[in-house]
């Protein structure tokens, strides 16, 4: 499903879209600016599902290329946190044989309360001494 915030983004923003030279790009087919007010509302609603498609449409496109948009308060939330884990490596949970006390296996913490491992990892964990 496309970011539907980044789609409304779009189609509220198509009619005038704002160019990084600062003279927005017009698609005059969905420009109302120049419309007395009560035709403005219509043509308006008219064209808000065709606008809504075209939004959901781009998005889809640039989730389907490979880019996804995050806002900048995410990215900066998420900058920080990779800052604080720079050059530290993640916390390990060690298990051990109760009967030889030989490390069996290594598992990193990705959080206090989670360990993330597939099945067949902790299925296939063996000692080879006698007890096992
Ligand atoms: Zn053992």
């Amino acid at each position: 499903m496309p970011n539907p915030d980044l789609a409304k983004l779009f189609a509220d923003n198509a009619h005038a879209l704002p160019h990084p030279s600062g003279t927005p790009v017009r698609l005059v087919q969905f420009d109302t600016s120049t419309m007395p007010p009560g035709l403005r509302d219509e043509v308006e609603s008219q064209h808000a599902n065709t606008l809504g498609e075209i939004g959901t449409a781009l998005v889809n496109l640039m989730e389907t290329s490979g880019y996804h948009a995050v806002t900048t308060q995410q990215l900066d939330e998420w900058t920080t946190k990779a800052a604080a884990f720079d050059g530290i490596r993640p916390p390990i949970a060690s298990i051990y044989c109760s009967a030889c006390g030989d490390k069996l296996l290594d598992l990193n913490i990705t959080r206090p309360e989670r360990i993330n491992t597939r099945a067949t990892t902790l299925r296939s964990v063996r000692c080879q001494c006698p007890e096992e």
